[in-house]
């Protein structure tokens, strides 16, 4: 089965540019082939897809999720509450996502069904339980871990089960509120936690909204940072000497805050929100000045929409200041190589897995085109209908 998408603006997920007049063909899963519409390979037995007016890129990717987050009241269990999440996502052009844990192992039982084909979805890799100090995250979740022999068992207790990447809670957040917690989980506890996944050759990140979680972690040798708020200028320089990931989550923060920063609210309420809301974006905009890598991550299903994705897209354009293309390489190139899918996915290439997206316009001029979708594949397969 071959299908030519043509007449289309082509963004392969890393150039500066996108190519007008140009076309791509699937094989079964797979790309084929991709260049200018007029040296389109075409035969009997091709559909022909005319994409004209659009642009066709790689499937998003949100290197920050949860599936299952909540998905005990689910009439059918937090399992179905993960596939019912990863199918609608997948709807919105998202073709790969990181999940970053739940009180429960749906997400890793979800990820192996799509894998198998059982269900649709965005490929998913998934870090089961994350990893916390007693009464370090919301009550229920994490597994509890108080010194380095305990954390190493948590951590292969995850590899077990079949996790893809490692979460831990570094900058620990009060189960209960009222509650005291250390300001993050030990330099001693994150380096066993290192030692122990990378010994089974995975990656793990950090939950480091504020600075000494993440500030250890990093020292640690954590492979990524999620929120990373309160970075200063000495942590980020030692993020982009290290290699480390920043997964922003300005979208979680934006909502977290907005709601406080109106007219409407007391001068002082409104200034605490806004000060948050600008701490965040400047760790953002030092990170891109430091040569940090970014990719997007929102903490949907948690906190924020499915489709948040879009708008942490538009979030590091208005208010990050990064150029339309970086943001996009975020959200897709960048993203994949965090996720370690890149040889499969998060580019166009011969060979690469066809997840794709085909929206109207020209997300590279205005990153609000996303929102216009008009066509997503998962390898190769299209979905039905609009999103
Ligand atoms: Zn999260």
């Amino acid at each position: 089965m071959k299908t030519l998408i043509t007449n289309i603006r082509l963004w392969d997920g890393l150039a500066e540019q996108p190519t007008e007049g140009a076309a791509l063909l699937l094989e079964g899963a797979r790309i084929a082939w991709l260049g200018p519409a007029e040296d389109a390979p075409t035969g009997p037995g091709t559909d022909i897809i005319d994409g004209r007016g659009g642009t066709l890129l790689p499937g998003l990717v949100d290197a920050h999720v949860h599936l299952a987050w909540g998905g005990e009241t689910h009439p059918q269990g937090p399992l179905a509450a993960a596939l019912a999440a990863a199918a609608a996502m997948l709807a919105c052009g998202i073709t790969a996502v990181r999940d970053l844990g739940a009180r429960d192992h749906s997400a890793i039982a979800a990820a192996r069904a799509v894998q198998a084909g059982q269900a649709p979805g965005p490929a998913i890799v998934a870090a089961g339980r994350p990893l916390a100090l007693p009464d370090g995250y919301v009550a229920g979740v994490a597994v509890e871990v108080a010194d380095p022999e305990a954390v190493r068992a948590a951590v292969r207790a995850q590899v077990d089960a079949g996790a893809g990447v490692i979460k831990v809670i570094a900058s620990p957040v009060p189960a209960r509120p009222g509650l005291t917690v250390p300001r993050s989980f030990g330099l001693d506890n994150l380096r066993a936690a290192v030692e122990a996944a990378h010994a089974a050759g995975l990656r793990l990140t950090a939950h480091a909204h504020s600075l000494p979680g993440a500030r250890d972690a990093v020292l640690a040798g954590f492979d990524c940072i999620e929120h990373g708020y309160r970075l200063d200028a000495d942590t980020i320089a030692e993020m982009a000497r290290r290699g480390t990931w920043l997964v922003p989550t300005l979208v979680a923060m934006e909502a977290a805050q907005a709601p406080f920063w109106g007219d409407d609210q007391p001068a002082g309420t409104r200034q605490r929100a806004l000060e948050r809301w600008e701490a965040a974006v400047e760790a953002v905009r030092m990170a891109r000045r430091a040569g940090v890598r970014l990719a997007t991550g929102t903490d949907a299903v948690a906190l924020v929409p499915l489709d948040a994705v879009r708008r942490e897209v538009a979030l590091l354009v208005e208010a990050a200041g990064l150029p339309p293309v970086a943001a996009l390489r975020a959200a897709t190139s960048a993203a994949a190589e965090l996720l370690g899918v890149a040889h499969e996915t998060g580019t166009l290439a011969p060979g690469r897995r066809a997840d794709l997206l085909l929206v109207e316009g020209d997300p590279l001029a205005d990153v609000t085109a996303l929102k216009r979708v008009q066509g997503v594949w998962r390898a190769g397969h299209r979905l039905a209908g609009r999103a």
